[in-house]
């Protein structure tokens, strides 16, 4: 099945965006609508629409894509500390559903 999500989108290159970081596995681009000075987003390259729908592969990559964040946080922008979201179904207001990781940093962010 040919997904037509903006993210898939975005990773073939059919929509532009301002790309820090890409392999095979997951890319980090830049959000474009951020909510803190630097807002990035950590999106896999597979289409999985859901944190709960995560294979126990998946899950891994998430833990891979964590570890990477935090040995690029020079290049990222967020020494002084970072937030990582994700954002599950209606209620926490996902608008895109290709599951992804927001990274917020870049000032001192607003509590919750
Ligand atoms: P969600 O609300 O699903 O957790 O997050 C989706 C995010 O994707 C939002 O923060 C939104 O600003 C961002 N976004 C939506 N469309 C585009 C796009 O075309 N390009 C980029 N760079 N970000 C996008
Ligand atoms: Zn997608």
């Amino acid at each position: 099945m040919v997904e037509e999500c903006v993210f898939c989108k975005i990773r073939k290159g059919e929509i532009p965006s301002t790309t820090l970081y890409k392999d095979d596995e997951f890319m980090i681009i830049k959000d474009i609508n951020p909510q803190a000075k630097v807002h990035l987003i950590a999106i896999p390259t597979d289409h999985v629409p859901y944190i709960d729908m995560m294979t126990q592969e998946g899950t891994a990559l998430l833990g891979k894509i964590m570890g990477k964040i935090s040995h690029m946080q020079e290049e990222l922008g967020i020494t002084e500390g970072y937030r990582l979201l994700i954002n599950q179904g209606e209620n926490a207001g996902q608008t895109v559903n290709h599951l992804h990781i927001h990274i917020l940093g870049g000032e001192k962010l607003k509590d919750f």
